[in-house]
């Protein structure tokens, strides 16, 4: 792409038209294809090209807003307030770009537009179908994205696997536009190469059957991600190749790898860059600029001095497996603040209602630094609480996102401001002090059970008080925060905590939220709580500033 100014204006001049790749998931889920997705992105974008990046979700669900963390994963919070799914924050955090909120769709969201449009009577009375009409719409989203973003490459991740029922339409998006323009679309199928124990063989079958899927919908993979245990070798390549018409070198082994951030190096050791340029006939540089990534992958291996946190929250626990995917952009971004100070993290899961019973709570003097990340609801709470008050004691570090900050006000309204009957109108409205109480424009919305996209969500503006903690860290006087909730500090409160200790070191540019509390540092090494969730902005090139904070204090509490 070139640019030249015209009457002070910036005009683009595309030599080629914008491209699109698809990634599509065969054989299984799970085996990491919007880390996939984000690193074929990534070695694009390191080609010097505009790169974005989409998601389609098949729920019927309009948004990932209403889905249970244990079931769905993280829900990620998008700049303009989209609760998105979590795959969405690796786009963000690999591209290190804000993503907009067209560039994530689902089955609901699309349908709820077609629908809308035709209560508009935009479809000019016509017979509306779901098909074309429902992937014309997811066409138009996708064109859209690109448009926008004025990306030479979209790449777009479809969610679940070849075959099922859910995304069959946009199966069907996909070779419309394929069969529309042809050298503009490039479709990758993720697929796995299982190594089965009692055979001792990689094993290529069920890639051939997801292929096989993947054509009977009219579609057939250009680019075949062969994802396995090891390195796929030359043999089962050839074979992928042949009875899946795949060219050999669009066969690219995708072994596991130690981090997920060595995909995209990966990747381009199988040269996938230029396979994908060639393909597409994308005009880039010759080589791929990888070496800041680089230096940031060296930096997770050569960091020895381990910091330990504890990571305290209520979703960990799945039947017999334990799930950190809920909290992912809170451990990714405790890791990228402990790389870029040197320290190796050894992030712990531990699950609150542990604590419930106080006898556990010295099990935490293990530990570095306490985080307690966002939550709902009543599970776990009394855990919480004595966690918070044991480190708030015992002078451990402690950093708080939005439920974990509002917990930490009620503990301390409860313990040190003497209000015994302090609790959240979230656990119980009816109690006599509501340190945290309901926001005001929030009432209605629960009243009516509108509870979908409805919370206070997205970024808002927040001014630091001068000589805090939080300002020293961000070196600034004005941030812009990720948030998504529907609780806040009882003004009513602020006097009464103040008083006792509490400096509410962030607020609404108008003063009246508290967006971060913390405790002075006279009287704690490091007790901040914020009522925004930082870990959104947090990044594998650019670490955010409180987590890096607070990942410095826990390393000096021991040391
Ligand atoms: N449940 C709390 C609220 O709605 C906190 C939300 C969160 O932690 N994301 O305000």
């Amino acid at each position: 792409m070139t640019t030249t100014r015209r009457k002070g204006k910036k005009t683009q001049h595309r030599k080629v038209p914008p491209k699109f790749i698809f990634v599509v998931g065969g054989v299984m889920s799970g085996v990491g294809k919007g880390i996939a997705s984000s690193s074929i992105a990534k070695i694009l974008q390191a080609r010097g090209l505009t790169v974005t990046a989409m998601k389609i979700d098949p729920y019927v669900n309009v948004d990932a807003g209403t889905m249970n963390p244990t079931e769905h994963g993280e829900v990620f919070v998008l700049q303009n307030g989209l609760e998105t799914d979590q795959d969405m924050g690796n786009y963000e955090r690999f591209l290190n770009i804000d993503i907009p909120d067209i560039n994530y769709m689902t089955t609901g969201s699309v349908y709820a537009s077609v629908i809308r449009k035709e209560r508009n009577l935009e479809y000019g009375g016509r017979n509306v179908q779901v098909v074309p009409d429902i992937p014309a719409e997811a066409i138009r989203r996708i064109k859209n994205a690109a448009a926008v973003a004025n990306a030479d490459v979209t790449l777009i991740e479809v969610g679940g696997t070849v075959g099922e029922y859910e995304n069959i339409l946009f199966m069907e998006a996909i070779r419309m536009m394929k069969s529309e323009t042809p050298n503009d679309v490039a479709v990758v199928m993720l697929s796995y190469l299982p190594v089965p124990g009692s055979v001792g063989e990689m094993k290529t079958k069920p890639t051939q059957h997801a292929s096989r899927t993947l054509n009977s919908t009219g579609v057939s993979a250009d680019f075949i991600l062969a994802r396995a245990p090891i390195a796929v070798d030359k043999k089962r390549r050839e074979k992928i190749a042949r009875f899946c018409n795949v060219k050999l070198e669009h066969v690219i082994s995708a072994p596991d790898v130690a981090s997920i951030y060595d995909v995209p190096l990966n990747f381009e050791k199988g040269k996938l860059s230029d396979q994908l340029c060639g393909f597409l006939g994308l005009q880039c540089s010759q080589r791929a600029n990888l070496s800041t990534w680089k230096r940031f992958v060296r930096s997770t291996q050569t960091a020895q001095r381990p910091v330990k946190i504890a990571v305290v929250g209520k979703y960990f626990n799945s039947g017999d497996f334990v799930l950190s995917d809920v909290y992912i952009s809170v451990l990714e971004a405790i890791k990228y603040s402990a790389y870029s100070l040197g320290l190796q993290p050894e992030i712990s899961y531990v699950s609150s209602v542990d604590f419930e019973d106080r006898k556990n709570l010295k099990k935490l003097k293990q530990y570095d630094g306490v985080l307690i990340p966002g939550g709902f609801g009543t599970t776990g709470i009394a855990g919480k609480l004595n966690v918070i008050e044991y480190v708030r004691k015992n002078n451990i570090p402690y950093f708080g996102i939005c439920y974990g900050m509002q917990l930490a006000v009620l503990e301390f309204a409860k313990n040190k401001a003497r209000l015994k009957d302090a609790s959240t109108a979230e656990i119980n409205p009816k109690a006599a002090h509501l340190v945290i109480d309901i926001m005001e424009e929030q009432k209605e919305k629960l009243a009516q059970k509108d509870m979908g996209g409805t919370m206070r969500l997205g970024e808002y503006p927040a001014s630091l008080k001068k000589g805090t903690i939080a300002a020293e860290a961000y070196k600034k006087r004005t941030i812009s925060e990720r948030h998504r909730h529907r609780y806040e500090v009882n003004p009513a409160y602020i006097q009464k905590l103040e008083n006792k200790g509490v400096v509410f070191s962030g607020t609404s540019p108008d003063g009246t939220l508290m967006e971060i509390m913390e405790l002075p540092q006279e009287v704690h090494p490091f007790f901040v709580g914020v009522q925004f969730h930082p870990e959104f902005h947090a990044r594998p090139l650019d670490p955010h500033p409180l987590f890096t904070a607070f990942v410095k204090a826990s390393f000096e509490h021991i040391t």
